[in-house]
């Protein structure tokens, strides 16, 4: 019988960055999936340059920038009014676009080449803990001391999932090809009518493309999806001669987090401990940042011999500080774009004062804590009063 130290469900990148992490300092890590790797995940692509430094920190950053990361040195964001507004990242720290096929692969290897056990293939189809064990099936019985859940959305394996809840949007992503006139930096497209847009470019004229329908049916097929790029006001022209370079993929979207992200010898992690929407382009962030923390946390449990709920509740306390921001800065990504006139509004007034355009993107990408965009927002939306 082998028991592991800790066995990792899901292998995305929360899951990986923990696996990494904990086999790197000499733990046995058993590496679940139910996929094998390279796989697909709908995925809108985009890393802030926080995302870069995590991967960075995990020694995989050498190996994402051969394997093709595309920089991006800012965001774009197309307004309602047809107004193009270019906010910059900080020099050296430029976002970036790489497909989730590469990037999880990569993170899966660096964990194989630490130590990690992969089991690919391998759905995790119950978790139970008796005696301090934990006993996963999948289908065969597989035992570890420690947990990690990092399975996604997938959260039926948590104590306390997140409790589905409908979504009204839903979105459509697809890798695109052949678009012209595109934009360096990564766009955030808010049309007046029409779904809003996240394009981030992946080559010249190649990009990862998502629409957001938001309370509207999405169009169905290849034909539908690039008849509504070609919709998008003002930026149709650029895909009259797309292509796609996969299947469109769609998924509805979740916010939240699980109510219990530390139990009794086990932790959550990444969209597992909480979804953020996908408009301002934070989950890889926030996947590696829990997945590291929970990697970090784990490994002083079972160096002291405590994977009891209430030591593991530190890392409740260290993960809420950096999800709660993000989360809410999305919700009013969100509201902004429910609200073009709004929208159009705070960007004409963005786009005069370059400085305050360039602190929203280090905002967006990971740079500066999310919870400072009130304060900006409130000195663009109303510079006397803050002055
Ligand atoms: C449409 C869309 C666009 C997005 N765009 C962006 C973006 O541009 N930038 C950004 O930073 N974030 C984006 N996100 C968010 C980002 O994709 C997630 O936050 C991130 O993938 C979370 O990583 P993870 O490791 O927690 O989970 P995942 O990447 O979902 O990995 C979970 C893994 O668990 C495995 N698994 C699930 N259930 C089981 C089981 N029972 N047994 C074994 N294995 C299992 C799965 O196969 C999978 O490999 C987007 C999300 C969506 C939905």
């Amino acid at each position: 019988l082998v028991i592991a130290d800790v066995a990792v469900i899901g292998a995305g990148p929360a899951g990986a960055a923990a696996a990494i992490q904990l086999a790197r300092r000499g733990w046995q890590i058993l590496l679940v999936d139910q996929a094998s790797f390279p796989r697909p995940k709908v995925c809108g692509e985009a890393l802030g340059p926080a995302a870069a430094q995590l991967l960075d920190d995990l020694g995989v950053w050498p190996d994402a920038r051969a394997a093709g990361a595309w920089p991006l040195p800012g965001l774009v964001i197309h307004g309602p009014d047809g107004s193009r507004t270019i906010c910059r990242y900080p020099d050296r720290q430029p976002g970036w676009s790489m497909s989730r096929l590469d990037l999880d692969a990569l993170l899966v290897a660096h964990a194989q080449a630490a130590g990690a056990d992969l089991r690919a293939r391998c759905r995790v189809t119950s978790l139970v803990r008796e005696d301090g064990l934990w006993a996963l099936t999948c289908p065969r019985p597989l035992y570890a001391r420690a947990v990690i859940v990092a399975a996604g959305r997938h959260q039926h394996l948590l104590p306390m999932a997140l409790r589905p809840r409908r979504s009204r949007r839903i979105v459509l992503v697809a890798p695109v090809t052949g678009i012209a006139d595109l934009d360096a930096e990564l766009a955030l497209v808010l049309p007046r009518r029409g779904p809003p847009a996240l394009i981030a470019p992946q080559g010249p004229q190649q990009a990862s493309v998502a629409l957001i329908f938001d309370g509207v049916r999405p169009p169905t097929g290849i034909d539908g999806f690039l008849a509504a790029l070609r919709d998008l006001p003002g930026l149709g022209e650029r895909f009259g001669a797309a292509d796609l370079l996969a299947p469109v993929r769609g998924m509805a979207i979740r916010a939240g987090r699980t109510a219990q992200p530390a139990f009794a010898g086990g932790l959550a992690a990444g969209d597992a401990y909480g979804c953020i929407d996908p408009i301002t382009g934070h989950g890889i962030t926030l996947a590696l940042q829990s997945g590291i923390a929970a990697a970090d946390i784990l490994d002083i449990a079972l160096r002291v011999g405590r994977l009891d709920q209430p030591f593991l509740q530190l890392y409740a306390a260290t993960m809420a500080p950096l999800f709660e921001p993000p989360l809410h800065f999305a919700s009013l990504a969100v509201h902004l774009t429910r609200h073009p006139w709004l929208a159009g509004g705070l960007l004409r007034r963005l786009g005069q004062r370059p400085d305050q355009c360039d602190a929203l993107a280090a905002i967006q990408g990971g740079l500066r804590p999310a919870d400072l965009v009130w304060p900006l927002l409130q000195q663009v939306a109303l510079p006397g009063l803050a002055a």
